[in-house]
């Protein structure tokens, strides 16, 4: 379902059930059209030293960004979720290990929230699978959103040797000659890999790190101002239909 007029309302002013059943089978690709500003979304992280390559970057813009962490790297590596946090960026939940089951996405938040000491209250489906996501028991919180994206940088495909498939002046072009770019925009890279393999974690990211200084300079080329997922007004939520 995709209409413009199918708006959610913040559950402050209308927390019944009706409205908390409807929004756990809701995800957002996007924000106000109105408004010049762009979400850029990190996934499959932390994985450092990539993702504090990736904080530095962002840092000398002066941009903040949202990660969506999977809870087995926010395990194994809890100072770079400390780091995102400190720097002023968003912590999302991204899934515990990936798999495709029922509780990954509350493992996950159990692991977040521990670091972070706070809930997570943006969430995305790991590969897309909104079927065990939104069975989680964190996705029926009122103040839950479930993030989509509708632009991707498409950085996230492997060579069989675990170099990645997409230069960065592919990633750039992916991001910025996007026909679905624009005002309101959540655009989707990588920061890591849900992969156990250090080489792919490695590897994975080094492309998105090179174009993510022409991407920004171009999103502001274009008047679009990156922030943080829950500093836009996500608009048009879509009805997921499993
Ligand atoms: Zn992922």
């Amino acid at each position: 379902m995709n209409e413009p007029g199918c708006e959610w309302t913040p559950p402050a002013q209308n927390a019944n059930r009706a409205v908390m059943r409807r929004k756990t089978c809701c995800y957002y690709k996007h924000g106000r059209r109105s408004e010049r500003t762009v979400a850029l979304t990190f996934d499959d992280g932390p994985n450092p030293p990539r993702t504090e390559q990736i904080l530095a970057i962002l840092r000398d813009a002066g941009v903040k960004a949202t990660f969506f962490v999977m809870g087995k790297w926010a395990e194994r590596f809890p100072d770079t979720v400390r780091r995102m946090v400190a720097e002023g960026h968003l912590v999302g939940n991204h899934g515990y290990g990936g798999e495709r089951q029922l509780g990954d996405a509350d493992e996950a938040e159990a692991v977040i929230g521990h670091i972070t000491g706070q809930p997570c209250h943006y969430l995305r489906a790991h590969c897309f699978n909104y079927a065990a996501f939104f069975n989680a028991e964190v996705t029926r919180l009122a103040t839950s959103y479930v993030v989509d994206a509708d632009v991707s940088g498409d950085d996230w495909k492997f060579e069989y040797n675990g170099w990645p498939v997409t230069t960065a002046d592919e990633v750039v072009r992916n991001v910025l000659e996007s026909p679905d770019l624009g005002p309101g925009s959540i655009i989707v890279l990588h920061d890591g890999s849900e992969s156990s393999e250090a080489c792919r974690r490695l590897l994975r990211p080094l492309p998105t790190i090179a174009a993510l200084p022409r991407i920004i300079a171009g999103l502001r080329e274009r008047g679009l101002e990156p922030v943080r997922v829950d500093q836009m007004h996500l608009d048009e939520p879509l009805e997921w239909k499993g």
